[in-house]
């Protein structure tokens, strides 16, 4: 087949998640061009047991699986090829109490999402997979609608999909070559020729990587070697559910009347370090029978019928993993118009339908369909680009793919990477760290005699008193907080008004010196970005967002700069360090150490001053995450210790403590301030998130979403976001489910502790497609499901503390 000059969409790679994005951008009547280096489905596709599983801890990429399997069964008919789609359900088993714990929050979560997840004895999970023992099996959950696929068939269904609705997808090309023009996106270069095109898809599996770093792209993924062992048929029931046995680190499926049986080793084995070897098409790795005995030795016990049956072949099959075992989707932030859907991490055949979908919405409109932001490629940063860090970190994960999810569980592996110039004062005073984009930060200070380490269990865990006690000093006395890790902004220029006016939600055309706290949001109303703008001077802004939120909040705010605007955006987040003072004694703690004016009348709420401390330039921030008076200090960051001295030596007196984020947390939810990627984000606007208030609706700028925003004023919501409280003693850490009047109508997307109230604290969106009113919210009588059982609940639209603004304001 000759080769068109151009497509307006090439998408290269043939393998599940290519064909996939194909076929939704045929169907959307898109113009497209796939090409593929060798054949369809050659790359990780061909040699993938086939397992398709939903339940993920988002309710979003649940839903994107959930969209395969409803792709999946009716593609067959769709197409007319076979696709060995059957839905033959998914077994989970637990076999200590701790994971039945896991698997009942685990069911309660599919109940908060939709999904019919059942508990089962374990005799009950044995008369559906009658070949396991179940001498140490205390429960079993059951997903009627998982299932099992042959991943080729489902691969080629699609490449036929895609073809009858006008794709062409060509096969022995590879793209050697993303062509630039002037730093921009022309195309592709192949051996027989170069092909122009406006948008440019990388679905390149583990070649992905390296393709996308050759135009300066980061997408850290890395090749790690997985293995599976095909038996002989023994007359397995073709309609066996598909069986995760996780404390054995193994999993199962039916295969032509006999197993699979594969697993997630503790020590896994990195592919390819040194590069790809090229050709590497439809082939496997040598089977690592030593490597694999391990898994063995774990899954012989569970179904003693191995013992017995042949061996038929251990595949060993490469495939791409990422550092937090999540895909990376989306619009890649270094170049526009190349947009990026790989590291599948073992369930692109799961995820491939919903995927495909997602990207292809993406990819003809530009942004995200929908909240994506577990997979988005903007969650990524620094640390990432640096693939043997990716590697260090995604090895681990791989290890813990069937190890029990904590709640507020922390990696260990490339660990210290990024460390504030405070760290090792920190860790001399006890802290223990968490870590986000690499940075560490402090969770919680143990005191002398403590043990300094997370213990992590599904009760209360052992930093629970530390953290009340850093809770109670932020409440009754002074707190101070480390959180250089902010990520930081400059937006300057003769436009940054204009611009930055025309990007967030609330007024930012104040006097220098105002601090505003926006959102940004997107042309459905959603909220893209939670942060805070200090005026700095009339062409410039000092732009603060969390940590995590780096790439993303840079990304949206550059990209939506009007064109001809002249404002840049600068990320300075390397160059201050933060000190957060909050609690009632704050003032008096600062104001010992500097010469400025800190009463209410000279530096009210919301003003930033720049102030004079131990010899440091200090713009300090007067606004509150914890609900308490407070300042966030920002300074240089080699005066970072000397400040901190300074404020320590001047608080001991007063009570002033250390205090990590782990107490930020119980703060705030007591507060019921909202977090970003949690209980806000693109598909909440502000009046469903009960942030109205911060929309300059009535002023008369221009903004962007300001339509939607609009007109949802005029038709009200179906959500809001309420603040929950737990009768007794039950453990909240989000996602478990609420009921209305016993009708479920949404879940928690934070969960807690409040130490000052002394209870549970959860917040969520109670949803009802007929409209929301706060009356409506508040008349309910509610019940929580936690662990698959139900509690009652208190709902509240106030915070549940509230230490009156005359105490914060001062
Ligand atoms: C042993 C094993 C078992 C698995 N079991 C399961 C399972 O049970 N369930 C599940 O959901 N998932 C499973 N997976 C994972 C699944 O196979 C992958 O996630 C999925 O196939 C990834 O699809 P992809 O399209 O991203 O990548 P690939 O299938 O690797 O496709 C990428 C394609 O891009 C092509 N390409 C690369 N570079 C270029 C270039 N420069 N020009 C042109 N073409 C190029 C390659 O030739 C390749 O065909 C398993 C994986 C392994 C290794």
């Amino acid at each position: 087949m000759t080769l068109p000059s151009s497509s307006k969409i090439i998408i290269i790679g043939g393998g599940i998640v290519g064909c996939s994005t194909a076929y939704h951008l045929a169907q959307m009547g898109k113009e497209v061009l796939l090409l593929e280096k060798a054949a369809l489905t050659s790359g990780s596709t061909w040699h993938a047991a086939g397992l398709v599983g939903q339940l993920r801890s988002s309710a979003n990429i649940t839903q994107l699986l959930g969209y395969s399997i409803s792709l999946y069964d009716r593609l067959e008919e769709e197409t007319g090829l076979a696709t060995g789609w059957k839905m033959n359900g998914g077994l989970r088993l637990a076999c200590n109490e701790e994971r039945w714990t896991e698997v009942k929050r685990q069911a309660t979560t599919a109940h908060s999402f939709g999904l019919d997840m059942q508990l089962l004895s374990a005799k009950e999970a044995q008369d559906l997979w009658p070949l396991m023992d179940i001498g140490d099996v205390v429960g079993a959950a059951f997903l009627p609608t998982d299932g099992q696929a042959s991943p080729s068939d489902i691969t080629q269904a699609l490449a036929r999909g895609a073809r009858s609705n006008g794709a062409q997808l060509v096969e022995q090309t590879p793209v050697t070559e993303i062509l630039l023009e002037k730093g921009k996106l022309a195309g592709v270069r192949t051996p027989t020729g170069d092909l122009a095109c406006e948008k440019l898809v990388l679905c390149c599996g583990q070649w992905t990587r390296d393709l996308a770093a050759s135009i300066g792209i980061t997408v850290p993924l890395v090749s790690v070697e997985h293995q599976y062992m095909v038996t002989e048929a023994f007359d397995v029931p073709s309609n066996l559910p598909t069986l995760r046995d996780p404390d054995r680190l193994t999993y199962y499926k039916e295969e032509v009347g006999g197993l699979i049986m594969g697993g997630y080793e503790p020590n896994p084995i990195p592919w390819a370090v040194n590069g790809l070897p090229e050709p590497f098409d439809f082939q496997l790795l040598d089977s690592d029978f030593d490597h694999f005995e391990q898994i063995m030795e774990l899954s012989l016990p569970r179904v003693p019928a191995l013992e017995r049956v042949g061996i038929k072949q251990l595949i060993n099959g490469p495939e791409s993993f990422t550092p937090d075992g999540n895909f990376i989707l989306g619009e890649a932030p270094e170049m526009e118009n190349v947009f990026i859907g790989a590291g599948f991490n073992a369930f692109g055949i799961a995820s491939g339908g919903g995927a495909g979908m997602a990207l292809a919405e993406w990819v003809a409109k530009g942004e995200a369909p929908f909240d994506l932001w577990p997979v988005d490629i903007r969650r990524f940063g620094r640390p990432h680009s640096d693939t043997d860090w990716v590697r260090t970190r995604t090895l681990e994960a791989y290890g813990k793919h069937y190890t029990m999810a904590w709640p507020a569980e922390e990696h260990d592996s490339g660990r210290p990477c990024r460390r504030s110039p405070l760290y090792d004062r920190l860790k001399e005073a006890g802290a223990v760290f968490g870590e986000k984009l690499g940075w560490e930060r402090p969770n919680w200070f143990a005191e002398p005699g403590e043990d300094g380490h997370d213990i992590y269990t599904f009760q209360r865990p052992n930093w629970h008193g530390p953290v009340g006690r850093e809770h109670k000093a932020a409440r009754e006395a002074a707190a101070l907080f480390d959180q250089t890790s902010f990520a930081k902004f400059i937006l300057k220029g003769p436009d940054a008004e204009a611009a930055l006016s025309w990007v967030a939600a609330n007024r930012v055309d104040r006097p220098v010196g105002a601090i505003t706290y926006t959102q940004m949001l997107n042309d459905r109303g959603g909220i893209e970005c939670d942060l805070t703008c200090v005026r700095t001077a009339l062409d410039e802004y000092y732009i603060v967002t969390g940590t995590g939120f780096a790439t993303h909040d840079f990304d949206w705010i550059r990209r939506n700069i009007p064109e001809g605007m002249n404002a840049q955006l600068v990320d300075v987040t390397s160059s201050f360090s933060v000190l957060s003072l909050f609690g009632p004694k704050a003032r008096e703690v600062l104001q010992k150490v500097t010469r400025s004016d800190l009463s209410n009348e000279a530096f009210p709420f919301g003003q930033a001053r720049q102030i004079g401390i131990a010899g440091c330039p200090v713009r300090a921030l007067r606004i509150t995450y914890v609900g308490e008076l407070g300042w966030e200090l920002h300074l240089p960051t080699e005066y970072a210790q000397t400040v901190y001295d300074a404020l320590h030596e001047a608080g001991r007196p007063l009570g002033l403590r250390n205090a990590g984020y782990r107490a930020i947390e119980t703060l705030r939810l007591e507060k019921g301030y909202r977090a970003w990627g949690s209980d806000i984000g693109p598909d909440h606007t502000p009046d469903e998130a009960g942030l109205g208030w911060a929309v300059k609706l009535k002023s008369g700028v221009a903004f962007r979403g300001r339509e939607a925003i609009a007109k949802q004023r005029e038709t009200g919501v179906a959500k809001l976001l309420a603040t929950f409280v737990a009768d007794g003693d039950v453990i909240l850490s989000g996602r478990e489910t609420i009921y209305r009047d016993g009708e479920r109508c949404g879940w928690l997307s934070s969960g807690g502790y409040g130490h000052t109230i002394g209870k549970s604290i959860g917040i969520g969106y109670v949803r009802n497609e007929g409209g929301v009113t706060k009356d409506y919210v508040l008349s309910g009588s509610y019940e929580l499901e936690v662990a698959a059982e139900r509690v009652k609940a208190e709902i509240t639209l106030s915070p549940l503390y509230d230490p009156t603004m005359e105490k914060i304001k001062g």
